[in-house]
């Protein structure tokens, strides 16, 4: 989905490759293993320069308001994922972070995704994100009636983050009947929360008053971040959500999460 997170990919080249090798047999179905952003995947970036982030995209307001030739490689691409995936019975898709993070899971809420996020190897389960809904791609699942579930399997630098994700994919695929090769999935307590604030980065001089790490725990009172102007603070236990300090001016910093 973003090019600068290159697990997922590399997990799929995996499967796929097992798949081929025979190593792994289909139980049932149909199973489509889809890299989202290729070209962003070849330059290493979140999204090519002149298209826009591939995960902001699926509300298509940019059909009505952008003239196709001002038309990046996302915006097309995100017309043609959507004739394939608006069919799928369930959806998993792969992200990774800039920052340490806990393995987490965020559901759309459809039918059975819960139960079958709760044995991929997560330890929180966002339920809601406030915000985002519309414009996310397991928001527009939604709309189709497609259970769907995004994953952030740990931070970009992780040595282990092919394997988490490599994991996290085949543990999917076998909670959801798509394999049956005999090993169980995973069965980690995993703790529910919603996001409930978008902190975006209010100027060049905002920064974090600690490293923030992936839901490290938030009490009250605490300095989120501060400019020459503003200070962030909470004034309730939260858990600090893809902290980035390294994004433009406007563009998400932190999102705060509370348990359910
Ligand atoms: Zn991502």
């Amino acid at each position: 989905m973003h090019g600068n997170e290159p697990c997922g990919g590399e997990a799929l080249g995996r499967i796929a490759s097992a798949f081929e090798n025979r190593e792994l047999e289909p139980a049932k179905g149909t199973i489509f293993l889809i890299h989202a952003n290729l070209e962003a995947t070849s330059q290493g970036r979140r999204n090519t320069p002149k298209g826009d982030d591939l995960n902001r995209l699926w509300d298509f307001g940019f059909a009505e308001t952008l003239r196709q030739e001002a038309w990046g490689y996302e915006h097309h691409r995100v017309l043609e994922l959507r004739e394939v995936l608006g069919d799928l019975d369930i959806f998993l898709d792969l992200h990774s972070a800039a920052t340490p993070t806990p393995p987490f899971g965020v559901s759309n809420g459809e039918a059975s995704i819960d139960d079958i996020a709760k044995q991929v190897g997560i330890s929180f389960l966002v339920q809601s994100w406030y915000g985002l809904a519309d414009k996310v791609i397991i928001g527009f699942l939604k709309l189709a009636g497609v259970p769907a579930l995004s994953v952030e399997c740990g931070s970009h630098g992780d040595p282990e983050i092919v394997e988490t994700a490599h994991g996290i994919a085949m543990n999917f695929l076998r909670a959801t009947g798509a394999i049956e090769d005999g090993t169980k999935t995973n069965g980690n307590e995993v703790r529910t929360v919603h996001v409930v604030e978008t902190i975006t980065k209010p100027s060049d001089e905002f920064g974090f008053g600690c490293p923030w790490q992936g839901f490290q725990q938030l009490e009250p009172g605490t300095l989120v971040g501060r400019d020459r102007v503003t200070e962030i603070r909470v004034s309730r236990p939260c858990y600090a959500v893809l902290p980035n300090e390294d994004v433009e001016v406007g563009h998400d910093v932190i999102y705060l999460a509370v348990d359910t």
